[in-house]
């Protein structure tokens, strides 16, 4: 399938942020990628156009019922100049796991990943050079049918937008202060927490605006049902080192399967370390914690790649993790990942796809 294209008059591009000031996800690029879907008719009209507003019924079944989903990767240029994307069929993949869940019809996954690719190429101009800077690609789906009954909407609008972001951590690890909730939680077995859905984030914000308020950066979740099995820090995968076990909670149903997770994953067994995946109790880390067997923990997700914890908050107690210091696994997994993402390091599993 060709996309159309309309493209802006070189004269009308935006001109480009500073590098050094680029932040997360508050400059957009000068194109975008829209498709639409009717019931009959089915995805159709993949179009490149100018970022523009979509103009839309307020009675759009995405205002009232939340019926949305997205999915989050970047565009790496490397200092051979080749812009490079990290594993994107799985997002294609995750995309559409999301989609079947929120009963959003399904999309063929090569066109998701030309389209990403194409829109890429289109401003690859905007795509920044300085090392950890990229462009971040975020394709979403919103229900656009005006209808105030709850049913799958029969109207669709598939889209991606992108946005330079400057480096997670412009200044070296910065080990975050993480408070464990036991107040709120981010999705229970049954649920959409599998799903990239707009609402799970929604759901979130009280407890991590009550975390910051009490000078944590994050939240630790809790399974909802019992409030004693670890699930993820904030929007982020997480790890535990106990002893010389990497340890990650297995994916349960409420666990939204990151893609930095699986790379985690992967690389730590390729390097030997054992690696669990299972139900681990806050419990368990606080005792590990006590004990001194609870040498890191990090968080993982595409935005930080890795996010090491320097203490979490429990119970009115606070425990260190590795003297508050990024441990020595989190910056391997670190310069692992991010070297095969901007080719500086081999790909040796297959992991980089090149836009060009
Ligand atoms: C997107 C996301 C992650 C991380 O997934 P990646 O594919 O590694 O970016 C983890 N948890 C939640 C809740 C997420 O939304």
């Amino acid at each position: 399938m060709e996309f159309e294209k309309e493209l802006k008059p070189e004269s009308e591009l935006k001109p480009l942020p500073d590098p050094d000031k680029l932040g997360f996800g508050i400059h957009f690029t000068d194109h975008m990628f829209i498709m639409d879907y009717q019931e009959g008719k089915g995805w159709h009209s993949p179009r490149i156009v100018p970022y523009q507003n979509f103009s839309l019924d307020p009675a759009s079944v995405v205002f009232h019922y939340g019926q949305a989903i997205f999915e989050g990767l970047k565009a790496y240029k490397g200092k051979d100049g080749r812009i490079r994307l990290f594993r994107p069929r799985e997002n294609t993949k995750r995309l559409n796991r999301s989609a079947w869940r929120m009963c959003i019809p399904q999309m063929d996954e090569e066109l998701v990943l030309k389209a990403i690719k194409e829109i890429v190429k289109v401003d690859s101009r905007w795509v920044p050079d300085q090392h950890g800077t990229s462009l971040y690609i975020r394709p979403f789906i919103i229900a656009t049918e005006a209808f105030l009954g709850v049913r799958p909407s029969k109207e669709y609008i598939f889209s991606i937008i992108l946005s330079p972001v400057g480096a997670y951590y412009a200044e070296g690890f910065n080990p975050v202060k993480i408070f464990v909730t036991e107040k709120y939680v981010r999705a229970a077995k049954g649920g959409v927490g599998e799903a990239k859905t707009a609402g799970n984030y929604a759901a979130s914000l009280m407890a991590s605006e009550e975390a910051k308020e009490l000078g944590f950066t994050q939240v630790l979740w809790l399974d909802a049902a019992e409030r004693k099995y670890i699930e993820e820090v904030g929007t982020m995968n997480i790890f535990f080192l106990l002893d010389d076990t990497l340890v990650t909670p297995a994916l349960s149903g409420s666990i939204l399967p990151g893609i930095t997770r699986d790379s985690v994953i992967h690389l730590a067994k390729d390097w030997g370390i054992k690696v669990e995946e299972r139900p681990i109790s806050i419990n368990e880390v606080m005792e590990k914690a006590e004990s001194g067997q609870l040498k890191e923990c990090f968080g993982s997700g595409t935005a930080a790649v890795i996010s090491p914890v320097g203490s979490l908050y429990y119970k009115g107690k606070s425990y260190m993790v590795n003297g508050g210091k990024t441990g020595e696994l989190a910056q391997r997994l670190f310069d692992e990942i991010t070297g095969i993402q901007y080719g500086e390091k081999e790909d040796k599993y297959g992991w980089i796809e090149f836009v060009e």
